[in-house]
């Protein structure tokens, strides 16, 4: 059974002048708010009984109006290689997926942004579940403030895991959905997990992944500094239309210049650029060197993704040579290059395997074609 929608202020959603703002209301000192997010964030409790600072009547005040409510988990998956998904409920009947990827030097997860999507990107499985919903600020810092706890919940399972392997030091929205999509909510989210009093993560261990929506990298870049990933995936308009059709409203040199721009305001080091190897499609030589042209003398990164296949699709992986020749000639160019390890392809956790459940209500997608209303069961 779903439980009924709830009344109360999901406090996961406010960024620190909105719950300072929302403690002012209660009749409370702002300053609370940082006690609160202290108590929140730093020891991941959502029990405002605990919360043994503050005031009684402002505790029994929280209680009536407030909650620390993570999304609830619908199942839990573990690879052989040590990756978690976690399926989350975004209603009854719906749910989306969040990845958690130890390493010996870092923690990385994986959170979504949107309950499915619009883009239509044709080598996504995400794309093929369609576009039902945003998630709220709440549901994005909750997949974080979640993993935490779950992650410190297991520590006594993963015997010999170094410490970062266990916690989340890096966040990456590459999950579900597009997340300049969503910038509404998205953009609170991003400052909890870079706030001092929030997640406190360095902004360079936050990175928004974007297909590539023109207008909001510049919006992006009024709002925060988190570090940007642009999935470019074809060094050629007509090319790059095809596999990523929002390319076909905001082309390549367009998409290149917002980077750039983005990178200006907010100091940042590089943009990374992901690129899916798809065989045959997107992996000739005289494509990395055309890469190489479009991204050589710039500050960028180019991060060469294994294509992850899923049920249905038309593409395949590159052969292993083909993305090692591909980085060489990347690589020969001045261009920096690496390979994504895949990891977790065994219970579907690996980039672009997302499929969570999703019921398409999509009426026009975004960057592609009006396909009508498509109800999936
Ligand atoms: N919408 C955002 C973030 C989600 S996708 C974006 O497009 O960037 C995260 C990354 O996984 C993107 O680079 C995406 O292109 C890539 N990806 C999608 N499907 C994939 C697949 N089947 N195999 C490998 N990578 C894939």
């Amino acid at each position: 059974m779903e439980s009924p929608p709830s009344e109360r202020t999901n406090l996961l959603g406010l960024e620190r002048p909105a719950l300072e703002a929302f403690v002012a209301a209660l009749g409370s000192k702002p300053f609370r708010a940082r006690q609160l997010m202290n108590w929140i964030y730093k020891r991941g409790t959502a029990s405002f009984a605990d919360m043994s600072d503050l005031a009684k009547e402002f505790r029994a005040l929280l209680e009536a109006q407030a909650e620390v409510r993570p999304p609830e988990i619908a199942g839990v998956h573990t690879s052989s290689d040590g990756t978690r998904k976690w399926l989350l409920r975004a209603d009854a009947a719906q749910a989306f997926e969040m990845v958690f990827i130890p390493e010996p030097d870092r923690g990385t997860l994986c959170i979504s942004s949107q309950v499915g999507c619009a883009l239509d990107c044709s080598f996504c499985a995400t794309a093929q579940q369609g576009f039902n919903r945003n998630l709220s600020s709440a549901e994005i810092v909750g997949q974080v403030w979640l993993a935490a706890r779950e992650l410190e919940a297991a520590e006594g399972a993963v015997a010999g895991a170094s410490r970062d392997e266990r916690r989340v030091t890096n966040v990456v929205l590459m999950g579900m959905g597009e997340p300049l999509a969503n910038f509404r909510n998205v953009v609170p989210a991003l400052r909890i997990l870079v706030d001092d009093f929030g997640f406190d993560l360095s902004r360079r261990r936050v990175t928004l992944s974007t297909s590539g929506l023109v207008p909001q990298i510049y919006k992006l870049a009024e709002e925060t500094n988190v570090a940007l990933a642009v999935s470019l995936h074809a060094p050629d308009d007509a090319l790059r239309s095809e596999l990523v059709p929002i390319n076909r409203k905001h082309p390549i040199a367009e998409l290149l210049e917002a980077c750039w721009f983005y990178l200006d305001e907010q100091n940042g080091r590089s943009v990374t650029f992901e690129y899916v190897m798809l065989g045959g499609v997107n992996d000739s030589p005289a494509q990395a060197r055309a890469l190489a042209r479009l991204l050589k003398g710039h500050p960028a990164k180019v991060n060469l993704i294994p294509f992850n296949p899923f049920p249905g699709t038309r593409y395949r992986r590159s052969p292993p040579e083909a993305i090692q020749r591909f980085r060489d000639e990347l690589l020969q160019r001045g261009v920096l290059a690496t390979v994504r390890r895949t990891r977790g392809d065994d219970i579907a956790a690996a980039c672009g395997q997302l499929a969570g459940r999703v019921i398409d209500r999509t009426t026009v997608r975004l960057g592609s074609k009006v396909i009508g209303v498509a109800v999936h069961p």
